[in-house]
């Protein structure tokens, strides 16, 4: 799955040959369910008569052995993307399944499809060999309960891969299918449009479905595809949003937008002379924070209103500033949509436009928003 603006500042919980694996705490519910419903429906149904506590045993068992499957579908994707040198730092597993954040968009359509299908196809290959793995314990005679297990696991890992191979962003088969409309049209941003609003198209299928499935009587199960379809929507949404809003912004650069020579604050002094001096003055929401005419980080009305007020004649800026990192920088010949991915990236609306270690202006959220809301007014004007 590809999902725009996730939040990218969490902490992974762990790390796998470089990638980190972050778990979003929505994800227990799906575990609990899994889990549940193997120890109370599946288990008890296909290996009757045994005690209650090895049903749960080896629900968690096989429960685990399923996110193991879903990590390995978002790792595919990520160890073929960073092979083609479009790095992902993180995957992320919630509720809906897994995302692998890239960190740029792929550099042609063939890239596009080979990261896409990458993870279908790990977990197609996962079907077939928990497959071959019941069909074996089937014919070892072994535990009943451990066939029984692989087999669930080679359904789950099939309808995984089929689930995702559905042509619509933000899912995998959405991927595919803009991968084709982008080798025929050569347009990044309109393929994305178009897989975009098939996947408003898949996402309004699976509601359909659902409600039919809950009024006939499959209420839980017939919920979830709701509940899923409606999370698809609101992806796919973003995705044609961000599409169009890129292609407004095409070609434009940071320096064509930033606000240059803009207003700072000084590392030393205190933070309610800053406030003073040029919050309650300027209007803006933050400033480039200068330490002997070197740009060190940013201040914005967050970090002040985080400090309290009786201790802001006392604090210095560069005691609650945001250091200058990498991520709330961007030069001058940046794009814009690079400068956008950046602000989302590290949850701030302004980033420094700095150049060979000079600070050249600010560029802002709320600027790059008024002149795209400008574009949007006049363009087809013909003017
Ligand atoms: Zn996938």
């Amino acid at each position: 799955m590809e999902i725009p603006n996730v939040n990218h500042t969490r902490k992974g919980l762990f790390s796998v040959g470089g990638v980190d694996v972050a778990i979003d705490g929505s994800w227990l519910v799906i575990f609990a369910l899994v889990v549940g419903g193997l120890a109370l429906g599946y288990f008890p149904t296909v290996d009757p008569g045994r005690a209650a506590a090895s049903y749960w045993l080896i629900s968690v068992v096989v429960a685990l052995l399923f996110f193991v499957s879903i990590l390995l579908h978002e790792l595919a994707h990520a160890w073929v993307s960073n092979r083609f040198g479009v790095e992902v730092k993180r995957i992320t597993l919630f509720i809906f399944g897994g995302a692998a954040q890239l960190s740029a968009e792929p550099a042609d359509p063939r890239t596009e499809l080979e990261i896409a299908i990458a993870g279908p196809l790990t977990s197609l290959g996962l079907g077939l060999v928990f497959g071959a793995a019941a069909w074996g314990l089937g014919e070892a005679g072994s535990l009943e309960a451990a066939s029984a297990g692989a087999r669930y696991l080679a359904y789950a890992n099939v309808a995984v891969a089929l689930f995702n191979s559905l042509p619509g962003l933000p899912l995998d088969g959405g991927r595919i299918a803009r991968s084709i409309f982008w080798r025929r049209s050569r347009d990044f941003r309109g393929a994305t449009i178009r897989a975009a609003e098939w996947g408003k198209v898949v996402a309004g299928g699976l509601m359909g479905f659902g409600a039919l499935d809950a009024l006939l009587g499959n209420l839980i199960g017939g919920l979830w595809f709701v509940l899923i379809g409606s999370f698809l929507r609101t992806a796919a949404e973003a995705s044609r949003r961000e599409a169009l809003v890129d292609r407004s912004l095409q070609g434009l650069t940071v320096a064509d937008l930033m606000v240059s020579a803009p207003q700072v604050v000084e590392a030393e002094e205190s933070v309610a002379g800053a406030v003073e001096r040029q919050f309650l003055h300027h209007g803006f929401g933050g400033f480039p924070v200068m330490d002997d005419g070197r740009p060190i980080g940013i201040l914005s009305l967050r970090e002040v209103r985080a400090c309290p007020r009786h201790e802001r004649p006392q604090r210095r800026v560069r005691e609650i500033m945001r250091a200058t990192e990498a991520s709330v920088i961007v030069s001058p010949a940046d794009a814009i949509a690079t400068a956008l991915r950046r602000m989302s990236e590290a949850d701030c609306s302004r980033l420094l436009v700095i150049e060979n270690g000079r600070l050249l202006g600010l560029i802002t959220r709320s600027r790059i928003a008024s002149v795209l809301h400008a574009r949007r007014l006049l363009e087809g004007d013909g003017a």
